[in-house]
């Protein structure tokens, strides 16, 4: 078999076999397939799609490309959350402590920014120390010793998800459905969870825009979990504007600590709240949502959950006083007001263009080597349904380089729609799919 055939195969519209699947993860995981040669394959298969069995397969070479981790012997429910990914979507660096302080273990697998959204894993490398590369032994031990861990695809777990996603970032190929639900469940089936809850994103910030296509992604998502005998639902929720206030790294970090002390925006307290109460009835810490509900309350009302948080930055080896010290995180330099030129109702935003403005600052990548600024990115004042003056404020931006200042700025103001007509604010919850 030559990887050339089987990027013509896919080119001319072909389905992949089973076999030409695993000689080509395979051979990119061990270094035999080039990057170039897995970025004309991923363009092909962005432009002519995969059918069911494809998808299944692909998912089992990623899966099979590393360790499977077994966690049953701790004896206790195991439950991940993963987002499909958006812009200012910082639930794990709440879910995570606060299912954890509730009693269930959370092993959790994470990523880097993808394309305009950002990743759980860069905003958590803002802290000094922090260290998401644990080895196998000490992702376990973490796992024992707190109760939670999160940590990236390492060469042990999800090798093959962690150079497709890195290169996918890069070459365009990210909003495919069959390489997001191979990507997402090919870690998360890997990384010892015995539950998932998964975060389906649509609108104008999501991969999918379309609801029918979040949709489809879920009953796929579902029936990968349900063949590898995993309990799987999954939420579809609103991206058609940023998830609480702050897009960037360090500045979502802080949003996130915020809202383990209770002081979090209501939008993304509200999904923390439901994700963690769906994760709490899977890790049978409660029996039903509505005491899951009340669980998150207190464990963030009694100041458990962010202690928690204080614990897994410690155990991971980062700098605990951040999370009371916010001085101690990396800051940008120089801040920006950008008004409104007119009064109205606030009637859409553009998301992905305000996260493409978060990565112009120097939030996100534009190659494979490209370093991120964990300082930058924006805070997001004006939402949708909001009635604006002339001059309020829309956003600040937080930023290092003036011109990429203005560039970003331009295309913020730019991302809103405003007009006469109030609309509306979109249901944050769209369904919940079991
Ligand atoms: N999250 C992932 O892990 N992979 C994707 O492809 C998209 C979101």
């Amino acid at each position: 078999m030559r990887a050339v055939d089987i990027i013509a195969r896919k080119r001319d519209g072909h389905d992949l076999t089973r076999d030409e699947i695993n000689f080509i993860i395979r051979g990119y995981t061990n270094g035999e397939v080039a990057d170039y040669q897995m970025s004309a394959l991923l363009m092909a298969i962005y432009l002519r799609g995969m059918t069911t069995e494809e998808t299944l397969a692909l998912t089992e070479a990623m899966l099979h490309s590393g360790e499977i981790v077994d966690f049953s012997d701790l004896g206790r429910p195991r439950v991940d959350k993963h987002s499909t990914g958006g812009v200012g979507d910082k639930t794990s660096l709440v879910i995570a402590p606060v299912v954890a302080a509730a009693g269930v273990l959370v092993p959790m697998i994470s990523g880097r920014a993808l394309a305009h959204s950002g990743g759980t894993l860069d905003k958590l490398e803002s802290i000094p120390g922090f260290r998401t590369d644990l080895s196998l032994a000490e992702f376990r031990a973490t796992l024992e010793e707190v109760g939670a861990a999160l940590i990236g695809q390492t060469v042990e777990i999800a090798p093959a998800d962690k150079k497709l996603y890195a290169l996918r970032d890069v070459t365009a190929t990210v909003a495919c459905r069959p390489l997001m639900a191979a990507s997402i469940m090919s870690k998360k089936m890997a990384e010892g969870a015995s539950g998932l809850v998964l975060d389906v994103k649509t609108g104008s910030g999501a991969f999918l825009k379309k609801e029918e296509d979040a949709r489809e992604l879920a009953r796929i998502m579902i029936s990968i979990a349900r063949g590898l005998n995993k309990e799987c639902i999954v939420m579809i929720t609103d991206m058609n504007q940023p998830l609480g206030r702050a897009v960037g790294n360090s500045i979502e970090l802080i949003e996130a600590f915020e809202t383990l002390k209770g002081r979090g925006p209501d939008d993304f307290n509200t999904l923390c709240r439901e994700l963690s109460a769906e994760m709490l009835v899977m890790g049978n810490a409660v029996p039903d949502a509505d005491r899951g509900r009340e669980l998150y309350d207190e464990v963030i009302a009694s100041g458990a959950a962010v202690k928690k948080m204080r614990a897994i930055i410690r155990a991971q080896g980062g700098e605990s006083r951040v999370v009371d010290d916010y001085g101690l995180l990396p800051r940008a330099a120089h801040h920006r007001e950008l008004l409104t030129p007119e009064a109205g109702y606030v009637q859409a935003i553009d998301t992905e263009a305000i996260g493409h403005a978060s990565m112009l600052l120097g939030a996100g990548r534009s190659r494979l080597d490209t370093a991120i600024d964990l300082g930058v990115g924006l805070t997001v004042h004006a939402r949708i349904g909001d009635k604006l003056q002339r001059d309020s404020p829309l956003a600040t931006i937080h930023f290092n380089d003036a011109a990429r200042a203005e560039e970003a700025a331009n295309d913020i103001r730019n991302a809103y729609t405003i007009g006469a007509e109030r609309v509306e604010p979109p249901e944050l919850i769209k369904a919940v799919v079991r």
